[in-house]
């Protein structure tokens, strides 16, 4: 395959930012595509180090693409983990040790120790996440630890003030209990708008990531980074063309426009979702 977009193949142009979610056997039919098997995740990280890609933390791919020449980003891979299962210590965590991998893991800093509440749509209310015994064994080790809001809520949707609390919260929270600096964070579902990017900066994070299915680039948003989510399906052949650069566009194109589009969509659900409540309510 050739790269969609005239963009340099391996160049430090464009530097795919894997999300993972839940690495397991077992999930619900709604939440299958995200349910990474255990076997076939030590194989997607068998490829990356066997093709020699470097894999850096979101912050230190930053650090590379900014310190002097900026090109140290060549042929470098970012792997991300989103919600803080627990398999992230028990599962991905000796297959990165092993291949001497890089990643950066993003929490919910209200459930820490708890169960992942906010997938009760999709049946999984009750999937283990980290204990704060084991997200500090994960930063000993190197793992960079983001945040991911304090309790997962789609920011754009609740009121200024109400999301600047989930955002500063769940950086406090974080920083207390593991003693050092937090300074990533990944907007839950990958939802944001200017004001909500300006929110997170003004907490004191440094950068934040979206989602958007694009490769990151040096002119990227470094508070709306462009991440890749690897799906339960995604083919070994999909899996190494992103690895090479190839196959997705850039960050920026056309993303704005499909994610405001589906924004308005949600409201009007959560609306009707809020009314269907108050109808139920017995008072
Ligand atoms: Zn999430």
């Amino acid at each position: 395959m050739t790269a969609v977009d005239g963009g340099r193949r391996d160049g430090p142009d464009r530097t795919p930012v894997l999300v993972y979610h839940s690495v397991t056997e077992q999930a619900t039919e709604r939440y299958r595509g995200f349910a990474i098997d255990p076997g076939l995740f030590r194989e997607q990280m068998a490829a990356v180090a066997e093709a020699g890609y470097r894999t850096r933390t979101v912050g230190d791919m930053l650090s590379d693409r900014e310190g002097p020449g900026g090109r140290a980003a060549d042929r470098t891979v970012v792997l991300t983990f989103d919600d803080g299962f627990r398999e992230v210590h028990g599962l991905v965590l000796p297959v990165l040790r092993e291949l001497d991998l890089r990643a950066t893991a993003y929490l919910v800093s209200a459930y820490i120790g708890g169960t992942s509440r906010w997938l009760a749509p999709d049946g999984e209310a009750d999937r283990p996440l980290l204990s704060w015994t084991e997200i500090r064994e994960l930063a000993a080790e190197g793992i960079e630890i983001g945040a991911h809001g304090h309790r997962h809520l789609a920011l754009d949707l609740l009121r200024p003030a109400d999301a600047t609390d989930e955002i500063v919260r769940s950086r406090q929270v974080l920083e207390d209990g593991l003693g050092q600096a937090v300074t990533s964070f990944a907007y839950p579902y990958g939802y944001h708008t200017g004001s909500i990017k300006r929110a997170v900066r003004d907490a004191g994070y440094t950068n934040a990531c979206g989602i958007k299915q694009a490769m990151t680039h040096p002119a990227d948003d470094r508070f709306a980074l462009a991440r890749i989510i690897v799906y339960a399906d995604t083919s070994p052949e999909t899996f190494r063309d992103w690895l090479a650069g190839d196959g997705l566009p850039l960050g920026w194109q056309d993303e704005r426009l499909v994610t405001r589009g589906w924004r308005v969509v949600r409201r009007v659900r959560s609306r009707l979702d809020r009314r269907a409540l108050a109808a139920a309510s017995p008072d």
